[in-house]
């Protein structure tokens, strides 16, 4: 990090690719930047998870490039030995190869490697879940669950919208109808995952995972299953992610988890083929934006600065919200009236 030069500072709340993104960014401008996670490890919906010598990517599972801003920091991701290509296309249900020569990128270690690199060497605090955040004169005080208040300049909130809009209300924070409306629209598909440690190989085609959504199918009630040790991530065992569609979950979510995994295990039968050893489920209620905002973030108070940024924002998925984190550190830098001079510098 740079040497600071500004008295300035600011608070995340989220730990997400988001989150960690603008965090970085801000912090080499010279803003002391503090991160709030509430979960305990960075990542959030970029989460990797262990179930016996398995290795899982449990939610999003790969990553596309569009916006040469994104594919300058994934260039470095890849010379660090963080990410790698891992195909240009997946498995059609049919086990077919659909090939469309646009790189798909995972994590070597883990999709959660990527925001652990991201996050080192910033002040995040994790098990630290936000209850509230107030305005207090020209500065916003941060209200953690136990009590503890800290205070700043400026503030991004990155969790999903509903989640956002009950810790600013928690701190009777008076939004414009436009920004409370716009916060209000986002709504996010949920995703049951299911994790399947297997005794023998999988039938998962080339290059490990299929796609049953977009061009390969209607994604329900499955929508993608990936074998995470052809993925390169397990090397010690037949490890299976399966999410269910949006619809699937959404019908399925008040049911067991014994009931969720029979179901699913039932329809992806063939690409399974061995006997199942241990089995995990994990419930995201909000998987990904139906419909995101069309801004890369939203300034909902100029004077001090609230940001909200994340995947609903701009473009969705992990792209989406790499760009959301960026531009809200630049409306932060803007509104905190930092030069560009002290806002450059790479990101990695
Ligand atoms: C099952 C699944 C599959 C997916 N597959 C893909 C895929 O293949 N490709 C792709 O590009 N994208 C995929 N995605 C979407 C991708 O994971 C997200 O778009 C992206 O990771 C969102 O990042 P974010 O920083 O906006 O939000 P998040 O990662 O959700 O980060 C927000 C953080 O805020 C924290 N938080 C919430 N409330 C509080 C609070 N009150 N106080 C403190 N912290 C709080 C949360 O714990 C979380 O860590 C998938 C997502 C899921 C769930």
């Amino acid at each position: 990090m740079q040497d600071r030069t500004i008295d300035k500072t600011c608070i995340v709340v989220g730990a997400g690719m988001a989150g960690l993104l603008a965090a970085r960014t801000i912090e080499q401008a010279g803003i002391r930047t503090t991160v709030f996670e509430e979960g305990r490890a960075v990542g959030g919906r970029m989460s990797t998870s262990r179930l016996e010598d398995g290795v899982f990517d449990d939610g999003a599972q790969f990553f596309t490039l569009r916006d040469d801003s994104f594919a300058a920091l994934v260039d470095q991701w890849v010379q660090e030995g963080v990410v790698a290509e891992w195909s240009r296309g997946f498995a059609r249900p049919d086990g077919s190869y659909n090939e469309d020569g646009h790189p798909r990128y995972y994590a070597v270690g883990g999709m959660a490697a990527v925001p652990a690199h991201i996050a080192r060497g910033l002040d995040v605090r994790t098990g630290a879940r936000v209850a509230a955040i107030q305005e207090s004169g020209s500065r916003w005080e941060v209200v953690i669950d136990g009590g503890t208040v800290e205070s700043a300049d400026a503030v991004i909130m990155t969790p999903p919208a509903e989640q956002s809009l009950a810790v600013v209300d928690a701190g009777d924070v008076r939004l414009a109808p436009s920004a409370r409306a716009t916060l209000e629209k986002i709504r996010y598909a949920p995703c049951i995952s299911v994790m399947l440690v297997l005794e023998g190989p999988s039938g998962v085609p080339e290059p490990g995972a299929v796609q049953l959504s977009g061009q390969n199918g209607a994604g329900e009630p499955v929508w993608w299953l990936a074998d995470n040790r052809r993925k390169g991530i397990s090397p010690s065992a037949h490890a299976i992610t399966i999410h269910g569609g949006p619809e699937f979950s959404a019908a399925h979510w008040d049911q067991t988890d014994d009931d969720v995994v029979s179901v699913l295990i039932e329809i992806a039968h063939h690409f399974i083929r061995s006997r199942v050893r241990s089995v995990r489920t994990r419930r995201w209620q909000y998987s990904q934006p139906i419909e995101p905002h069309s801004e890369s973030c939203l300034v909902a108070v100029e004077t001090p600065p609230l940001v909200f940024a994340g995947d609903a924002f701009g473009g969705a998925k992990v792209e989406g919200a790499a760009l959301s984190g960026l531009a809200a550190a630049e409306q932060v830098r803007r509104l905190l009236r930092i030069s560009c001079e002290c806002f450059r510098g790479p990101v990695g």
